[in-house]
């Protein structure tokens, strides 16, 4: 089996399609940077389906079992469907999820199933109007984005996964509420700690809210108790409710870190590989795929980059390791 320096096998592939974004969320692509002079990807750089149904196969044979297709905001890239349909077709691949804000999801749902999605996670950070549309920073609706996570468990795309990012006052004081909505639909909110990913969000330690103050808000209102992780790698701890109201997910990114599991692997919409959210420079897979490597010459090219592995950013965090130069999570695709 493929292990890298820690051990770690190699299972799951986030492939980001595009960097562009319908969303200016506040703690992703924040409008000063992210403003209209802002230089996106053209479109000549971005891999083909093409080029990313043959890599994924190449990766299955790997080891690889879970695909996510993410983004920046993943349905707005043309043809999306058509992408999900060749990747439900590759052998050894077990399951393929999207990431998505939701914007399009209502309209889209239903034919992603029928191309072959099997789940649907859906970024929604309140369900408040006010504070959704301060961080979304676009005014988007909440009520289009509700809608769309409706439509993705009509298509079946099921258990629906809500993620919320959480920061210290911007949408603290809104958790128990969102918990409260999705209490007993079958959808599974999963809270997330604000991360230092990239360099544009200024991000600072104080703006966490840890893991332990978002299960506490949320067990003070309804009693929760631990549940087991469906498989390794599982970022999320699960809690379920003790009245039977379903389940939460909790993902402590930076006051637990996970590292010593991570079997996950980026790709970039440009056909960069990442062996880690929080890495700077990536494998220019597109390069071996345009100068005519051969299958052969990939899969040994891709064995001894995950053979070399070592990341462990998270457990390694601190002042100086925030201020290095990290791409940026509308790029790389969470
Ligand atoms: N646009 C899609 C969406 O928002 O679902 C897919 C791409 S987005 C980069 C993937 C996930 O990263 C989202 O759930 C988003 O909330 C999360 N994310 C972005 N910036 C983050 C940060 N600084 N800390 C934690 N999660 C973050
Ligand atoms: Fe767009 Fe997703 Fe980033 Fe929000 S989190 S700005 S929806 S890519
Ligand atoms: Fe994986 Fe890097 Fe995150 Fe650690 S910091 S869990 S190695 S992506």
């Amino acid at each position: 089996m493929l292990t890298d320096t820690r051990g770690r096998p190699l299972r799951d592939l986030r492939i980001s399609i595009t960097d562009r974004c319908n969303f200016r969320c506040t703690y992703c692509m924040p409008k000063s940077v992210f403003d209209r002079d802002y230089q996106f990807l053209p479109r000549a750089e971005l891999l083909t389906f093409e080029e990313i149904d043959r890599v994924t196969g190449l990766f299955a044979q790997l080891g690889v079992q879970k695909l996510r297709v993410t983004g920046g905001e993943p349905l707005l890239r043309r043809g999306v469907e058509d992408l999900i349909g060749r990747l439900s077709a590759i052998e050894g691949i077990d399951d393929l999820a999207l990431t998505t804000n939701g914007s399009l999801l209502a309209r889209k749902a239903e034919g992603l199933a029928a191309a072959g999605l099997k789940r649907a996670t859906v970024s929604l950070d309140a369900v408040d109007e006010e504070t959704f549309a301060r961080m979304n920073d676009v005014g988007f609706d909440l009520k289009t984005v509700l809608e769309g996570i409706e439509a993705a468990a009509a298509a079946g795309l099921k258990p629906v996964k809500i993620n919320a990012v959480v920061q210290r006052g911007v949408n603290d004081n809104t958790i128990v509420d969102l918990a409260g909505h999705f209490r007993n639909t079958g959808h599974i909110v999963r809270f997330i700690e604000f991360m230092d990913v990239g360099n544009a969000n200024g991000w600072r330690l104080n703006d966490v809210v840890s893991a332990r103050e978002i299960h506490d808000a949320i067990n003070d209102s309804w009693p929760l108790e631990p549940a087991e992780p469906t498989h390794r790698g599982e970022v999320a701890s699960r809690y379920r409710y003790v009245d039977g109201g379903g389940e939460i997910g909790i993902i402590s990114s930076v006051t637990a870190p996970f590292c010593g599991d991570c079997t996950r692997l980026r790709l970039s919409a440009e056909g960069k590989l990442y062996t880690c959210l929080f890495a700077h420079e990536g494998f220019d897979l597109r390069a071996m795929l345009r100068g005519g490597s051969a299958d052969l010459e990939i899969i040994e090219a891709l064995e001894a980059l995950w053979r070399a592995r070592a990341d462990r950013y998270s457990e390694i965090r601190s002042e100086v390791t925030v201020a290095l130069p990290k791409v940026e999570m509308s790029y790389i695709g969470g």
